[in-house]
């Protein structure tokens, strides 16, 4: 079969102005005969989402905000270009069960991403999850779904993404994967691993958004500088390769070569390195189980120098332990981590509470927990309103 009869995978990227959405569709560009856009959604950028149109012809645009939206249809572009406009949830969730696309990147931050993610497996579509938080709030109604529809969910989370590369293409063959000991997530320890305890207080909003070693949106950076991240992600590996939260380790690594390991029975430990570029994790999801060719630097095993790694210290980094809290406690306390650590941030980023007050905020939300799971997307999203309302609440009471 001749190349140009080979059908292309259309694949929609939700998200598609946020830092994901970006490094996705210059993957993408860089394989235009393997891959053509077919959806494309993003919240408040129209610059940006009108921009990307011109560039990829995407045949639907999903806007989530109301003056976006507004904003976007005036604008002739669309209609010249032939392009179908949908808004908010509803549009998404059409954009993600369309036939016509058969890969869904999930790059919309925080909860906001949930209902899509949902009805895109669901659809038993390929799926890339850039955005945690869906699987932290419904990691088990998730996956559940998945294995009911044959959904292929893959990370692009640097960390879940390594550890997919160790495990090898035989891992969802085997399910469960019985040759794993243990897995070690990896963290580059934020921009506040050597500052001393007692100046936590006086961390600005503009000293945590400067990462180290990641360039990120503002949520997943702050979240970084407290470890929640790495909290997060520890329920993120729970749900995607079946771990028990015994079998899930943290390790600080500041150097953010090694993404993650994976320790077999036999003694085994399988590491991946490469620079600290999303472009890395999201090409091998996108043309899993295969590997194409991306213009990256290679990673010169001269110059890394020695690689370090230490224990994470949980007594300046609280968040880290209330995420393996919320594990062992099940029922709805993942999702009130989830929304109340998301509350913290924004009031953080807005002035109006202090860096250390994000883990009062999440440590006292999670003192509400009740070991009800719920059994629906409705439920989660219900339990999910609640607990931003009380976390809301508590930091209009104690700020
Ligand atoms: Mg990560």
């Amino acid at each position: 079969m001749s190349e140009s009869t080979v059908k292309k995978e259309r694949i929609s990227v939700l998200g598609s102005t946020g830092s994901i959405g970006v490094s996705t569709l210059s993957v993408i560009r860089q394989h235009e005969q393997r891959f053509e856009i077919y959806g494309l959604s993003a919240h408040t950028n129209a610059a940006l989402l009108l921009e990307q149109c011109k560039q990829y012809r995407p045949r639907v645009v999903v806007v989530t905000d109301t003056k976006t939206f507004e904003e976007i249809s005036e604008a002739s572009l669309l209609s010249d270009l032939d392009i179908e406009l949908l808004y908010g949830q509803d549009g998404l969730r059409e954009l993600v069960s369309s036939e016509e696309t058969d890969t869904i990147v999930a790059g919309i931050t925080g909860a906001a991403g949930l209902e899509s993610t949902y009805y895109a497996i669901i659809e038993g579509k390929k799926i890339l999850v850039a955005n945690k938080e869906p699987l932290v709030m419904a990691g088990g109604l998730l996956t559940k779904a998945s294995s009911e529809s044959g959904a292929l969910i893959l990370p692009i989370d640097s960390e879940h993404n390594a550890i997919l590369q160790c495990l090898g293409t035989s891992f969802f063959e085997l399910g469960k994967h019985p040759t794993v000991e243990k897995i070690f997530l990896t963290a580059s320890g934020g921009p506040f691993l050597e500052r001393p305890i007692d100046t936590f207080h006086t961390i600005t909003p503009a000293e945590a958004l400067c990462h180290p070693t990641w360039t990120m949106g503002r949520k997943i950076s702050v979240d970084s500088a407290t470890m929640m991240n790495k909290g997060l992600e520890v329920i993120e590996a729970k749900f995607l390769f079946s771990m028990s939260p015994e079998q899930i380790g943290v390790i600080v690594h500041p150097k953010s070569l090694v993404h993650s390991l994976v320790q077999f029975i036999d003694g085994s430990t399988i590491a991946q390195l490469a620079n600290p570029d999303m472009s890395v994790p999201i090409s091998f999801a996108l043309a899993y189980p295969e590997r194409i060719k991306i213009n990256v630097p290679q990673l010169d095993p001269l110059s890394m120098g020695s690689l370090e790694f230490y224990k994470p210290d949980f007594g300046k980094f609280p968040c880290l332990s209330y995420a393996y809290d919320a594990l062992d406690y099940g029922g709805d306390a993942m999702i009130r981590l989830n929304a109340s650590n998301e509350i913290g941030v924004q009031a953080f980023l807005d002035g109006v509470i202090g860096f250390t007050d994000i883990a009062k905020v999440v440590a006292c939300s999670l003192e509400q927990s009740s070991t009800v799971s719920p059994s629906s997307v409705e439920e989660i999203l219900c339990q999910d309103a609640a607990a931003r309302a009380y976390a809301r609440e508590y930091i209009a009471r104690t700020s």
